[in-house]
């Protein structure tokens, strides 16, 4: 099966396919690993996520941290 390629790196800012309950829909990728880290730029609420669950919510990358 082959799915979109999401790449992301650290410090990037996503956009992901539900929205927080604060209204926002842009999350920084503060931590990466087998589980991912995200915190909401709207509330300041960071959540950790396992890789894979990420990849499935993730809906596109709003901001990369290294544009080149
Ligand atoms: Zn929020």
């Amino acid at each position: 099966m082959i799915m979109e390629a999401k790449s992301f790196e650290l410090n990037d800012v996503v956009e992901m396919k539900k929205q927080h309950p604060c209204g926002t829909n842009a999350w920084k990728v503060i931590r990466m690993g087998a589980d991912i880290r995200i915190k909401c730029e709207g509330c300041g609420h960071s959540v950790m996520i396992p890789r894979r669950d990420f990849e499935k919510k993730i809906k596109k990358v709003l901001v990369r941290a290294n544009e080149e």
